[in-house]
């Protein structure tokens, strides 16, 4: 039997990962505009580490972690996201003040073993950033302030920011006694699964899909209705400063999210439209995870953008690159064309060689599949009068250009608007 990938895992094939390259490059760029430096963490963690940071009674945490006993006897889970693995490092490494360490990013695969569907897989691929130290709401401002900036530059239609505060471990103390008192009254009225989070963690209600728990929250009491003065305060000056950027967003009172680790303010990006899957990017203020997982104590906000879900919303107009095609018959030419090769490319210009070295025919033919934007062709003729052919593969208007590369290298660099050798 033929060997195939495992469900929910999948193969980004060439013509896709164009464009993940060009979404990447864009969210690099755009954090490098905001000063955040890139880290590059392990795939593979201690599973206490997501234990204690997720929360031992999320969905995550109780049935999606990939976790293994290594050979030693340690109980390891391939990282399901990044934060906790961002907070870890921060700790390990004494990041504490230093400039540099207060904003960091990182782009790599997570994995959930969640039920497979449209924009669910089980690896899938995130951006995640992080901002240690500050906890003023302008940080918040700044975190949705990227996102929104990447989403832009990316043209992203329709996107809905959705906000909320779930206050401190003060006002959620008042707000789950309430909540709870509430759902003991609905309690018949939840799903099974309900039933068990009304418990151990009430908040989770919010999350449910199914209609008949969403019913039974319709007139549930709302954490923004319990947040203290302090938190109250962060959310106003917050929205104060999105709306002074003129940064759209909606008050979703709902918005709880999957992890317990959130303090604050929380907030997901929605494109409505895209499926059941529709909440691309979500993030937080997370004010008490680093003390919790044993470091000094450090406010943090970040937030994680899904990959799989991002690239079908971003517009397919990236500019498209095309090589030079070089077109090489005889033995002479090949020598010659592979000393073009060289140079054009050290010119930082995509350059191919038909390697089957067939008819003149059949190499501007692979030229045109390869959508090459000219072909320079070199025969013995050519070779003998000190003159290459330059074709326009769009125009098929052709030129002579002097065959050897000392002479002719400078004038195609031109033609293809690079002034002179060398790297952008
Ligand atoms: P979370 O880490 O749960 O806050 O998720 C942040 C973002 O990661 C979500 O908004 C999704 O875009 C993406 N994401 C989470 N889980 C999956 C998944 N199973 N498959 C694809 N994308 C996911």
């Amino acid at each position: 039997m033929r060997i195939q990938t495992i469900r929910g895992f999948r193969d980004i094939l060439s013509e896709e990962a164009g464009k993940w390259r060009y979404v990447e490059d864009t969210a690099r760029e755009v954090l490098d505009w905001f000063g955040f430096k890139e880290v590059r963490l392990p795939i593979l963690e201690k599973t206490s580490l997501f234990a204690r940071s997720i929360g031992e009674n999320t969905d995550i945490v109780e049935k999606e972690m990939y976790t293994f006993t290594d050979k030693s006897g340690d109980s390891l889970t391939l990282r399901p996201e990044a934060t906790a693995s961002m907070v870890r490092m921060f700790i390990q490494h004494s990041l504490y003040g230093q400039p540099k360490a207060a904003k960091l990013f990182t782009i790599g695969p997570m994995f959930r073993r969640e039920r497979p569907q449209k924009g669910r897989y089980r690896q899938f691929w995130q951006v995640d950033a992080e901002m240690f130290g500050f906890t003023h709401p302008l940080a918040d401002a700044e975190i949705i302030n990227v996102v929104d900036t990447i989403l832009k530059k990316l043209v992203v239609p329709d996107y809905e920011i959705h906000l909320n505060s779930l206050g401190c471990q003060n006002c959620r103390k008042a707000f789950k006694k309430a909540l709870q008192l509430y759902l003991e009254d609905k309690y018949n009225e939840l799903c099974p699964d309900c039933q068990r989070r009304y418990k151990s963690n009430p908040l989770r209600v919010f999350d449910c899909k199914i209609a008949t728990c969403k019913e039974a929250l319709k007139d549930a009491p709302l954490i923004t209705d319990y947040l203290c003065s302090e938190c109250q305060t962060h959310f106003d000056t917050l929205q104060s400063y999105l709306s002074h950027l003129g940064i759209a967003f909606t008050l979703n009172p709902y918005l709880v999210r999957g992890l317990d680790y959130y303090t604050k303010t929380t907030f997901e990006v929605i494109i409505p439209g895209i499926g059941a899957q529709n909440a691309v990017a979500g993030g937080g203020r997370y004010d008490n995870l680093i003390k919790e997982l044993g470091g000094k104590s450090t406010p943090a906000i970040g937030f994680a953008i899904g990959m799989e879900r991002l690239i079908p919303c971003v517009p397919d107009s990236i500019p498209q690159k095309r090589p030079i095609f070089l077109a090489l018959l005889g033995a002479e030419a090949v020598k010659l064309g592979l000393i073009w090769a060289k140079a054009l490319r050290e010119g930082g210009i995509w350059t191919e060689i038909d390697y089957r070295l067939g008819s003149l025919k059949s190499q501007l033919n692979r030229a045109n599949r390869l959508q090459a934007a000219f072909t320079l062709i070199i025969g013995e003729d050519e070779i003998k009068n000190g003159k290459a052919i330059l074709r326009n593969m769009d125009t098929k208007e052709q030129i002579n250009i002097p065959v050897a590369p000392e002479q002719g290298l400078n004038i195609v660099l031109k033609i293809l608007g690079r002034e002179k050798v060398g790297r952008d």
